[in-house]
């Protein structure tokens, strides 16, 4: 028995017509306007899409744009210093403007201009997503609204700034606790009322459909590349693939490729500072079934059935859900999800850093870290890791925590 020929037809079965990943996923909405913005958001997808004139335009911006494709760089360094291991990076720090985000927000700014609006909307938390959508609407010329609480507006100066100088307008949210829960519903409450002329965008591979799908295509690049990448440079497979997930687009990009593959996939969840309800954001480590923001899927809730509060040192993971599709894979046993905690991270950031002259984001670090930890086992294999992002935006947090690493051995 072959466990990973199952998954030969994976991109046909999943996700359904209606966006399910098994029994996640799905558009749970009760505002009926939205419905009707996200069906008809989700037919454009599915037909403008797959149009040869759409991929070939999204093929040019790539690689003249984003600078794609991105390295995959065997790291000798670290990999002579950890013993028989052989650690490989896919370098998405290298991806214009630093992150992986920018992958599934330029195919979002494509289709918008295909589908004739004149406008891009969405929240952000920390800015990150935020500053690739208005990179995005920069470039095809398009308005960009960013919703964001008034909290993460004081907190996050240097992104708000990036926002404001690529032309996106950033709209204060004072309602509730200021923050990214109450910026989502001013931005899906704008959207309700402009989808005529606008389109959202969210940051990751969660939400109502066709969000999971859609972001998951764009953010596919990542795994399509890594794969060819690795098998032009060792003439086989790597023994596993690694990869952070917060809602789970760099994860999902990184790791559908390899599906029907021999590889082991492992998912690297923020575990905080502890396993209590509130130190971590490890959604599907000790989550459970259940809806919010419009879709099914493992998340962590409160005792009433609310988003839980989060934490991790790493602001792009602290996400109380993750996106179906890993709802669904982790269900079926396909893919692996362990937590690294914050400590473990910053030592990866520190060794990278040194090791290598490459700074990560902390996202990133989290799941470098587990592929450390794998790796001081001693077994000769190779483990692909996807670094999300570089790590110039957690300079001044990690610095004044943990100072410049004098204690982490090398
Ligand atoms: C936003 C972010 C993440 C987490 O988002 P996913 O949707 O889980 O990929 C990870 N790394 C970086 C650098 C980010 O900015």
């Amino acid at each position: 028995m072959n466990k990973y020929r199952d998954f030969d037809n994976y991109l046909k079965e999943y996700p359904d017509e209606n966006g399910y990943f098994g029994k996640y996923g799905g558009n749970y909405l009760d505002n009926p306007e939205l419905i009707k913005a996200f069906n008809e958001y989700a037919e454009g997808y599915m037909t403008i899409a797959q149009s040869s004139q759409f991929i070939a335009e999204l093929r040019r911006i790539r690689k003249d744009f984003q600078g794609r494709p991105t390295p995959l760089y065997h790291c000798q360094n670290l990999s002579n210093m950890l013993g028989r291991t052989q650690i490989y990076l896919k370098r998405e720090d290298l991806n214009h403007s630093g992150a992986h985000k920018l992958n599934h927000c330029m195919g979002e700014g494509l289709l918008a201009k295909y589908m004739g609006k004149k406008k891009l909307i969405a929240e952000t938390g920390a800015g990150q997503h935020g500053v690739a959508l208005a990179t995005a609407a920069a470039y095809f010329g398009l308005e960009c609204d960013i919703y964001m609480g008034e909290v993460d507006i004081a907190k996050q100066a240097p992104n708000v700034t990036r926002m404001k100088l690529l032309g996106a307008r950033v709209i204060p949210v004072s309602a509730g606790l200021k923050t990214l829960k109450e910026a989502v519903d001013a931005a899906f409450e704008a959207y309700s009322k402009e989808y005529k002329t606008a389109i959202y965008c969210i940051g990751t591979a969660a939400g109502p459909h066709p969000f999971p799908l859609m972001v998951r295509d764009f953010q596919q690049v990542i795994g399509d590349e890594a794969r060819a990448q690795f098998i032009e440079q060792t003439g086989h497979l790597p023994d596993k693939v690694v990869a952070c997930v917060g809602g789970g687009s760099n994860s999902i990009g990184t790791f559908v490729p390899f599906l029907a593959d021999p590889v082991e996939i492992v998912g690297v969840e923020p575990g905080g500072r502890g396993e209590k309800l509130g130190d971590h954001a490890a959604s599907v480590t000790y989550g459970s079934e259940g809806i919010m923001h419009g879709f099914n899927s493992i998340m962590l809730a409160d005792e009433n059935g609310e988003p839980a509060p989060v934490y991790s040192n790493a602001s792009g993971l602290d996400y109380p859900a993750v996106g179906p599709e890993h709802a669904m894979l982790h269900d079926m046993n396909r893919i692996k999800y362990v937590t690294v905690s914050d400590e473990e991270a910053i030592e990866a950031l520190f060794i990278l850093s040194r090791k290598e002259g490459i700074i990560p984001a902390i996202e990133s670090s989290h799941a470098l870290a587990y592929a450390i930890r794998e790796a001081r086992k001693g077994k000769p294999e190779s483990i692909i890791v996807t670094l999300s992002g570089r790590g110039d935006k957690d300079l001044d947090y990690v610095v004044e925590h943990y100072g410049y690493g004098e204690n982490i051995k090398l």
